[in-house]
């Protein structure tokens, strides 16, 4: 798909070179919204009756070919997607890849309080940035609805990150998104299976959806079809992850054929951020060292194949530092080289600091 040109959005601006955004000239704001510095409501004049059918053209004009959905509310709140270019040279990418960590509603409250601290403060600063992990993923681990409860008010009595309710039973993830929808937090999943019942809680509680139909293309554009239907309007699609043999690579062909599908040929219902689940290296090798790793090699190839959050079990440094790293380099801009003070404080959560 070709890419909008500034004179593409100019002639739909109202072109009255008033200042009201902050540029000086229309055409300076049509470049600021090709940057993303600006979006198109920021132009006051789209407010009145004549120039409103403009408006909403421009809006459908700019709006990117991966949706940009956000998860959770307030400072910490992601934005994932909103990718318009299948390679970062082409422009940059925009939105960088988020790292959901898991915790279950088998841990005891202890367990489950101390690792959600820990995920939600840890930081490390590289090159005058700080890198840190963006999500909490609970899993409904004993398929009880009211532990699954308990363990998602514990999550958010202790963090603001926004969290993701993992179960593919409606009746558990209905108790979850009741007690977290002022975050609103990302339902996985939507299957062929429960999507009505999935669709019915994501709009009661005003919640963003995962459409997950694993190795099936196909299937999930006609899942994703259906969601659209009936109301939902932030989607997340996980074409699932298989961590061994062949299949790892059919994964990742396939994540590369979503984005394909989405960029290049304009299949809208393909035009939603990519989840991967590199934690399912944890049903595969029971040495925690060699899962780790595993886990690893997944996430570095799902950032580098377009995957725009990723669900892990390790928050170990050792594990997670890589990553953090690749993770910062895809998606720092190439247009913008970092600038960075030789002198600026290094800084490094207790467990990071040890090992630099
Ligand atoms: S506010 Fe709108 S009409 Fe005025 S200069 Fe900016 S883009 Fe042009």
């Amino acid at each position: 798909m070709a890419r909008v040109s500034p004179m593409d959005i100019y002639k739909l601006l109202p072109g009255l070179n008033c200042k009201e955004c902050g540029e000086d000239t229309c055409m300076a704001f049509a470049s600021a919204l090709i940057e993303r510095t600006k979006e198109v409501m920021d132009c006051p004049p789209f407010e009145k009756d004549e120039y409103r059918e403009k408006g909403q053209k421009l809006l459908e004009l700019m709006t990117p070919p991966v949706k940009e959905v956000i998860l959770g509310t307030g400072e910490r709140a992601v934005k994932i997607g909103g990718e318009e270019v299948m390679y970062r040279h082409e422009l940059t990418f925009f939105n960088q890849t988020a790292l959901a960590f898991d915790v279950d509603d088998a841990m005891s409250k202890e367990e489950l309080e101390e690792r959600v601290r820990y995920i939600s403060k840890y930081t490390i600063t590289r090159v005058g940035q700080d890198l840190r992990y963006d999500a909490i993923a609970i899993r409904s681990k004993t398929g009880d609805a009211t532990k699954f409860g308990d363990a998602v008010m514990t999550v958010c009595e202790n963090t603001d990150m926004p969290v993701i309710l993992c179960s593919l039973d409606p009746d558990v993830l209905e108790v979850g998104a009741g007690i977290a929808a002022e975050r609103r937090p990302l339902l996985y999943a939507a299957t062929k299976d429960n999507w009505e019942k999935v669709v019915s809680i994501a709009l009661d509680n005003g919640c963003p959806v995962v459409a997950s139909a694993p190795g099936d293309i196909q299937a999930l554009a006609d899942l994703v079809a259906l969601l659209e239907d009936n109301g939902i309007q932030d989607i997340v699609l996980d074409p699932g992850t298989n961590p061994t043999g062949d299949k790892f690579g059919e994964t990742i062909d396939q994540l590369t054929m979503l984005r394909m599908l989405a960029i290049e040929e304009g299949a809208k219902p393909l035009g939603y951020p990519i989840l991967g689940v590199p934690a399912v290296a944890w049903m595969v090798e029971e040495d925690p060292i060699r899962a780790g790793f595993l886990e690893a090699s997944i996430t570095a190839a799902q950032i580098m194949r377009f995957c725009s959050i990723v669900i892990l079990h390790s928050p170990e440094v050792w594990s997670v530092l890589p990553n953090l790293t690749l993770r910062q380099n895809i998606f720092t801009d190439p247009r913008k080289p970092i600038k960075w003070t030789p002198a600026s404080t290094r800084s490094a959560s207790p467990t990071s600091r040890a090992l630099l």
